[in-house]
């Protein structure tokens, strides 16, 4: 058998349906499996996750119909109980781990269960992963959920290359020593041959909080961990821009309507010169949502001219509902739609339309190729990748991106209005000017960072990667 690659992320790319004894598998199209494609789909590898359904919810031969059906899709399940996933995913992933890597220290909820917990699931990652591993085997392990597993497979197998990318910010040290188990946390991420971020800034705060806990001895991107040698840098993740593109082509040619563009249409048609406003995110704490809305608010008060001439369509995907701080974000939401809503409408006209849920790749194309503007102003936020799909979507050109200098895209989008979050003046302004903002300068901005996002797509991050991994690996072989 030849070499493979070994990908390895909390969920696999897989929707799993059990319905009395009845299995299914069919394969997702979420972020990552995207990313992973030309990786995954061309070539010889393996993905090792949890298929999305709790182990001591299903007898052993559904368990055992789940894992022959994934292996078709080249995926092999992790079994995770109800309560390790209460335990690692809820508890120490989505209640430390993302809080405070997105500065929300205040949201951080210290439980040494959790922490074990999260310490037995890396552990029950490596020992599947030890079971699929072949000598020449490189394995490339995803995000947050595992930053423990990297040393686990290190100390078994020294011979393996392992990468490393982490998806979310890396915060400042000043943030990341709050942590109780920082010392941990780091060395397990070492057991890497190249930890990959999405921005310099990233990758600079992980080398410095490396310096300063561990003492280690670190370089401008490596990092001396006794004698071995681990590479640090940064890889700003992209999307598939042909995907993007093409459909926007295909949908301004196509005849059929969903209900949904009908809406946007007749809306149009009703004031030829109103304009769409986009906000689309998962109803989360670190996306801005509230301060987004307030903004709006303010703008409406100040510039009344724009009463029934613009609309805000604000897509917000359902996430981690069983986590407290989300329940709180979604009622503080609803309650604010409903005062803006409240406070504006006209009879024809309501200036905040709202969908709680996640939608299809057809009509996220639809609201990509309708709206003048794109207004995405997280709080913190690793990359933001769906500024760039809005890029990709525009096939003439036109549209305004307004974005937050604290998303990690904003690095890659200089000719985007980049704006602060909390600044609801800057944020009203940057719609007005967004509004406003004549044809060709639409077109001369977007063109730019259009050309950068075809170039650099979800293929060249990837194959990048994997290319330094090698290089990295290299320097481990001459080193053993
Ligand atoms: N998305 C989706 N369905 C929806 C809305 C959004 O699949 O109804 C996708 C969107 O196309 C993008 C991703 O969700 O690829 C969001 O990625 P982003 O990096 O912007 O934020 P994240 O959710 O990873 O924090």
């Amino acid at each position: 058998m030849k070499n493979k690659t070994i990908i390895v992320s909390n969920r696999l790319p897989l929707n799993v349906s059990v319905e009395q004894g009845d299995v299914k598998v069919f394969p997702s199209v979420g972020g990552l499996a995207t990313g992973m494609k030309s990786i995954h789909q061309n070539s010889e590898s393996l993905w090792i996750g949890w298929a999305g359904v709790a182990s001591d919810e299903i007898d052993e031969i559904t368990a055992e119909k789940i894992k022959k059906l994934s292996i078709k899709e080249k995926c092999v399940p992790v079994p995770l109980t109800h309560q390790e996933l209460e335990e690692y995913y809820f508890g120490f992933s989505n209640r430390v781990l993302w809080p405070l890597f997105h500065y929300f220290m205040e949201y951080a909820d210290y439980d040494e269960t959790h922490w074990e917990a999260y310490k037995k699931v890396n552990e029950k990652f490596a020992e599947i992963i030890l079971e699929n591993l072949n000598e020449g085997d490189k394995i490339w392990v995803h995000d947050y959920q595992l930053l423990l597993l990297p040393q686990m497979i290190k100390d078994k197998r020294p011979d393996i290359s392992v990468g490393f990318f982490q998806h979310i910010p890396f915060p400042s040290y000043e943030i990341f020593r709050t942590v109780p188990w920082r010392e941990e946390i780091l060395k397990g991420m070492l057991g890497a041959d190249l930890l990959g971020f999405h921005t310099y800034d990233y990758e600079r705060h992980f080398i410095s909080s490396v310096s300063r806990i561990l003492r280690y001895e670190t370089n401008i991107n490596s990092i001396h961990v006794g004698s071995r040698t681990v590479k640090v840098d940064s890889f700003p993740m992209s999307i598939d821009y042909e995907k993007f593109h093409n459909a926007a082509i295909e949908h301004q040619l196509k005849n059929e309507k969903t209900s949904l563009q009908i809406r946007i249409d007749q809306y149009k048609e009703l004031v030829p010169d109103s304009k769409l406003i986009l906000s689309i995110d998962r109803l989360d704490y670190t996306k801005g949502i509230a301060q987004r809305l307030k903004a709006l608010e303010y703008f409406l008060d100040k510039y009344p001219q724009f009463t029934e001439k613009v609309r805000l369509i604000m897509l917000a995907v359902p996430s981690r509902e069983e986590v407290p701080q989300y329940q709180h974000l979604k009622k503080e939401i609803d309650e604010l739609v409903g005062r803006i809503n409240g406070k504006f409408s006209t009879p024809t006209w309501t200036p905040v339309w709202y969908f709680y849920r996640s939608l299809p790749f057809e009509e996220l194309i639809e609201l990509y190729t309708s709206s003048d503007v794109a207004f995405l102003t997280p709080i913190r936020d690793g990359m933001n990748l769906v500024a760039k799909e809005y890029i990709a979507s525009r096939t003439d050109q036109t549209g305004v991106l307004i974005l937050s200098e604290m998303a990690g895209v904003a690095h890659e989008m200089n000719d985007a209005l980049l704006i602060n979050p909390n600044d609801d003046k800057q944020m009203s302004e940057a719609l007005k000017q967004a509004l406003e903002m004549p044809l060709e300068e639409q077109i001369s901005r977007n063109k730019i960072i259009q050309k950068r996002i075809k170039r650099y797509n979800v293929d060249k991050w990837a194959e990048d990667f994997m290319e330094a991994l090698d290089a990295a690996s290299q320097l481990k072989e001459e080193n053993l």
